[in-house]
Order: C-alpha cells, then sequence, then structure tokens
C-alpha cells in the first residue's frame, strides 16, 4: 500500500481470501477485521481512485460521514466514526472486503471510460 502510495487496502487486492482492511489516511492508522458499515449521514464529492484499478481516478458521490464496526488486530469489536476522506475509505475498503470495486458506483457510461483508460495503462508498450 505504501510502496503504490495508497491510503487503505484490502486483503483481497493481494489475494488473501480474509474481510480485512488496512489503512492509512488522514493520521488515521487501523486494521479492521470484519467491517461492516453501520450507518451513513450526508453527502460529498470528490476524486476516487483504486490501486485495483490503476488509480485511474473518477469523480464519484459518496455519504459525507460512516460509521465503521469491525475488530481490531486483537479480535476486539470497534467502533468509530469519520468523516471526508477517511469515511470515503472506510466506505471503499468495506466494499472490496464484500466483492465490490468503486467502479459499481459509477453510470455504465463513466464505468467504461475508467475500465478503458485503465487497459490503455495496462497494455504492454
Ligand atoms: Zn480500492
Amino acid at each position: 500500500m505504501y510502496d503504490a502510495g495508497g491510503v487503505g487496502l484490502a486483503a483481497q487486492q493481494i489475494g488473501v481470501s480474509l474481510r480485512l482492511f488496512v489503512m492509512d489516511c488522514e493520521g488515521i492508522k487501523l486494521v479492521a477485521a470484519n467491517p461492516e458499515i453501520i450507518s451513513v449521514g450526508g453527502e460529498q464529492s470528490g476524486e476516487e481512485g483504486c490501486l485495483s484499478v490503476a488509480k485511474v481516478p473518477a469523480e464519484l458521490k459518496r455519504p459525507e460521514r460512516a460509521l465503521l464496526r469491525a475488530q481490531d488486530a486483537q479480535g476486539k469489536t470497534f467502533e468509530r466514526e469519520e468523516s471526508g476522506l477517511a469515511a470515503r475509505c472506510f466506505l471503499h475498503e468495506t466494499d472490496h472486503c464484500d466483492g465490490r470495486l468503486f467502479i459499481r458506483h459509477l453510470s455504465p457510461l463513466r464505468r467504461d471510460l475508467v475500465l478503458r483508460k485503465f487497459r490503455k495503462l495496462k497494455k504492454p508498450k
């Protein structure tokens, strides 16, 4: 995650079949196992990228606040509410744990655009 300049990484992204993610975003460092989004509120717009889609960013609306419930590295359940980028990270990484990429939230047209950019970047030169 650090090598790629990311702020969050889910286990599935590195081929590990666990519902677990790590994040280091706006000074918030945490490990979240079995993450669930308990509640959300408000709305924010912003660019979102993903290490699994070669960081091709897309403008995406997300809730402004998100309350996360998960277990820490010791297995202790915790809840944490964040807003802004950290909330976006909670939602993005929990999506990964549920088998969803952020582009799933885009319109079919915009999703296609991101995928075309991604394929272009992946093509050998
Ligand atoms: Zn991602």
